[in-house]
């Protein structure tokens, strides 16, 4: 069984996969898994990044029989011929750096990138929110707009430019990072730079008329009364049409070309296919894989228009559930318990069609435990099955504990919990590598 790239449902999968019965082989650019529902903490030293990352081979070495890691980009995948071109995308390189590997399974966990929509601009100028290395581009960005903001003799509007920052979609990335910087500017920044305390802007651009649109209208309301409260801005209606270096050009609620200077600019409009998986999608055909956004799977997470042999999760696949971290999870740890039962299937099966096999596996069914979003100032949202909504400081202690305990492993509470209790006694750290 062969692996590409590790999102949060291929960390699951390894995590749960008994590897007494099948040998895995296990293909990613970064040899560690990172916990991104905190990477908007990390950005503003609420968390250290190390806290939320837990090495590759911390999880393999647990594991009965070795699991092969290869630390490199797939590339390409053949679903005709069952094999895959892998790539070492490292910077130093050995004389071999691509090789194709055979597979009878490969499961897809490539996860997404981010939604650009073409819009001139965002990948040259804007910092996005997905990866370790996008939290320390915005972490130096934001804080060297404060310095410069500082240097002796800048004119007032530079200054009102650099400490302006602009964060760009309002799904649950945009708002979690708008709050947590907020909490940033207002309990340390405030303390360190006196000089320019007062002058940051925080502004939230959303296309649509209002933020979060995957949470009920209270929830909603609430989440946009704190933003206003803690003088974070959002644009609703207003939609970014093209970023340069120091300003964005928004459409804005009027249908007016308007010019919004910036100093940091977030860019966290949601996902798209990685090339690999719209490459694969390509492949299997428009009548298989007809949704954009990821691979079309069946009830048993296998890929549409396949061979029975390709397994899609996370945000690489596009099912019914949102592309939430919470699936991908529960997806990963089905595959795990989906391959123990075809394992013990084929041993006793005299028909080894995979059809009939695949036919005795129970389907994937995921129940949804609840959706939760921090909006700043030591106060979160939370909406619970059985029409439960929550709001408040309370409800940001349950944000607190659901994110602890959804860490990866023990390690990982006790770091991000010493950051947490390191935060409160002596302030976010202000400095940078
Ligand atoms: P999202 O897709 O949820 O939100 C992106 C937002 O950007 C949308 O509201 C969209 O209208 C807006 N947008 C798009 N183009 C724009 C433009 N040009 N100008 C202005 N606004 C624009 O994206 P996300 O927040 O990255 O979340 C991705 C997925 O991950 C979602 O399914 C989300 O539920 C999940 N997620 C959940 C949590 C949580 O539950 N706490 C945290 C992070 C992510």
């Amino acid at each position: 069984m062969d692996k590409t790239y590790l999102d949060r449902g291929s960390t699951s999968l390894l995590k749960d996969i008994d590897t007494e019965n099948y040998n895995v082989v296990l293909i990613s650019p970064r040899a560690y898994f990172l916990f991104t529902p905190l990477l908007p903490s990390s950005t503003v030293g609420t968390v250290e990044l190390r806290s939320i990352m837990q090495p590759i081979r911390f999880i393999t070495r647990f594991k009965s029989r070795e699991v092969l890691f290869i630390e490199g980009s797939c590339t390409d995948i053949d679903p005709q011929k069952k094999l895959i071109t892998v790539e070492d995308s490292s910077e130093i390189k050995g004389e071999v750096s691509k090789q194709q590997i055979k597979y009878d399974y490969l499961v897809v966990g490539v996860g997404a990138e981010n939604a650009t929509f073409n819009i001139p601009g965002v990948r040259e100028f804007a910092c996005f929110l997905k990866e370790s290395w996008d939290a320390r581009k915005i972490r130096s960005q934001l804080l060297d707009s404060l310095e410069s903001a500082a240097f002796p003799g800048q004119p007032e509007e530079e200054i009102k430019r650099l400490l302006h920052m602009v964060v760009v979609g309002g799904g649950p990335t945009g708002i979690e990072y708008a709050a947590g910087l907020h909490d940033f500017l207002e309990e340390d920044v405030k303390i360190w730079y006196p000089e320019i305390a007062g002058k940051f802007r925080i502004t939230l651009v959303e296309a649509t008329p209002h933020v979060l649109p995957a949470f009920s209208k209270d929830l909603i309301a609430y989440t946009e009364k704190t933003f206003a409260e803690n003088k974070v801005t959002i644009l609703n209606n207003t939609a970014v049409k093209k970023v340069n270096q120091k300003d964005i050009v928004v459409l804005n609620k009027d249908k007016e070309l308007e010019s919004i200077p910036y100093g940091l600019l977030v860019w966290a409009t949601g996902n798209t296919a990685r090339p690999l998986v719209a490459d694969l999608m390509k492949k299997l055909g428009p009548t298989a894989q007809a949704q954009r956004r990821g691979l079309t799977v069946d009830e048993h997470l296998i890929v549409a228009g396949s061979d029975n042999s390709i397994y899609a999760l996370g945000d690489a696949s596009a099912t019914k559930w949102a592309p939430t971290g919470q699936v991908a999870s529960r997806q990963g740890s089905y595959l795990a318990e989906h391959f123990r039962t075809l394992y013990e299937l084929k041993k006793k099966a005299t028909n080894s069609d995979s059809k009939v096999l695949l036919s005795q596996v129970d389907p994937f069914v995921y129940n949804h435990r609840g959706s939760l979003a921090y909006v700043g100032g030591d106060k979160a949202i939370a909406e619970l099955p059985g029409n439960i909504h929550l709001s408040g400081a309370a409800t940001y202690l349950f944000w607190k504990s659901a994110y602890l305990s959804n860490l990866f492993s023990l390690r990982n509470r006790i770091l991000v919990g010493f950051d947490w209790v390191k935060c409160k006694m002596f302030g976010r750290d202000i400095g940078r590598e």
